[in-house]
């Protein structure tokens, strides 16, 4: 396994958000995090990510356990996060942000551009200047530009225009296709769960469902994530 997370718990001061998550991505594998609002998604990738230190239980990624590891240790074993929000550097240019970004490895602004070419096009301005969808893919961008073992996209597509999200899906699968191991929260199942090769379900900062993506049948997606 690449990252093999078990029993995780994570507390905002007093406050435990996190009782128990399980998760597992092997490598080249696509993976879905899923949950409604407020399940603990974003708490878990914080967690994994070593900014929320406030945390207990296993982490292991690449065969390090990272459970009491800094967040820049943990960044340099090679995860790479693309967070809710897609916050980049606003005041430098979508090639400066790139180029901030990079760590040793394949990828380049060159390959950046090959994967979204939207974002060529707009190489010199500056990313505030970006569209939402834009932005999601300079945020994408800037974690490839890491190298990381593990890509992690937090809100993949949420609040993006229609076919800027189809864009965003094509890429994914591209990665994918590439052997980028992925671990993906969005609420988009039509798009996700095709190409996810396992799924698991948190409820109230618990792991309560794991399996495959076509063993999610309509009946517990309406348990689970059903509004
Ligand atoms: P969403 O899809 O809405 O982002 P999520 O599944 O990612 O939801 P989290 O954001 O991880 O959920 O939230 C899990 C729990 O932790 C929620 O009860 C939330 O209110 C709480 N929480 C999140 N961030 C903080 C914070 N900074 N301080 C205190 N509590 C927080």
């Amino acid at each position: 396994m690449l990252l093999e997370v078990s029993r995780l718990e994570a507390f905002y001061g007093a406050l435990q958000a996190l009782f128990g998550v399980d998760l597992a991505v092997d490598d080249g594998e696509v993976v879905a995090l899923l949950g409604r609002n407020g399940m603990g998604k974003t708490t878990t990738i914080c967690s994994i990510l070593g900014l929320l230190r406030s945390r207990s239980g296993s982490v292991r990624f690449d065969g390090t356990e990272t459970s009491r590891l800094p967040a820049h240790r943990i960044a340099r074993l090679g995860m790479g996060l693309a967070p809710e929000g897609r916050r980049c550097f606003p005041n430098l240019t979508v090639r400066e942000n790139l180029v901030a970004a990079a760590r040793p490895g394949t990828w380049t602004p060159a390959r950046v551009a090959a994967l979204f070419p939207q974002l060529e096009e707009r190489r010199d301005q500056y990313a505030n200047t970006l569209s939402g969808g834009e932005q999601q893919m300079l945020a994408i961008g800037r974690a490839l530009m890491t190298n990381p073992k593990l890509l992690i996209l937090d809100e993949a597509t949420e609040g993006l225009a229609p076919l800027i999200r189809q864009d965003i899906w094509a890429a994914i699968r591209r990665l994918k296709a590439g052997g980028q191991s992925i671990l993906v929260v969005d609420k988009a199942l039509a798009e996700l769960l095709p190409i996810a090769d396992r799924a698991f379900v948190l409820e109230k900062g618990v792991t309560v469902w794991r399996g495959r993506p076509d063993e999610l049948t309509a009946q517990l997606q309406d348990r689970y994530l059903g509004v």
